[in-house]
């Protein structure tokens, strides 16, 4: 596990992320897990989790937040924001950071708006898997299957 080295670290980064619309009580979180107990994202990857993102931004951590491929994961459900007992709104948290992400060059600005089209793809593939499962007879395998191949040509 890495060191955390408090005196490297951006005591600003917090009050940066406070300071922005939504984002007002995110350092009220006392980590109580419920956030990452509830997110389907974290349900399925080991790496991903909302309260570590919280506790990271909290002690300043800037560089390893902005530049993390996590902050691409949230599928902005919602979820975890529902049911936070602190109302820290998470989900606008993650678009605070991404925002960040680009303005201090860690990504490319087009970022955003392709992770908001690749939710739009994830969600129909979704429903496209569904109606398969449900009408096995119709087969659009292949089409679903084309449809990922086509997502994964594009440059992110
Ligand atoms: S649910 Fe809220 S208080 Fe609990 S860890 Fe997540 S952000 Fe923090
Ligand atoms: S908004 Fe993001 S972090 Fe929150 S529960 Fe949904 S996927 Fe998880």
């Amino acid at each position: 596990m890495k060191k955390i080295i408090i005196t490297e670290n951006d005591p600003n980064f917090k009050y940066d992320i406070a300071s922005q619309p939504g984002a007002e009580s995110f350092m009220r979180c006392f980590t109580c897990g419920t956030c990452t107990a509830s997110c389907p994202v974290a349900e399925v990857n080991d790496e991903y989790d909302p309260r570590k993102i919280i506790r990271m931004s909290i002690l300043g951590m800037r560089e390893e937040v902005l530049s993390s491929d996590i902050l691409w994961m949230c599928s902005r459900c919602y979820t975890c924001a529902a049911l936070c007992p602190q109302n820290v709104k998470f989900t606008d948290v993650i678009s605070i950071l991404r925002d960040m992400a680009v303005k201090e060059g860690y990504v490319q600005p087009e970022r955003l708006e392709k992770a908001l089209e690749l939710d739009k793809v994830i969600q129909s593939l979704r429903c496209r898997i569904i109606e398969n499962k449900l009408h096995p007879e119709e087969n659009n395998s292949k089409e679903i299957l084309k449809a990922i191949e086509d997502e994964l040509g594009k440059e992110w």
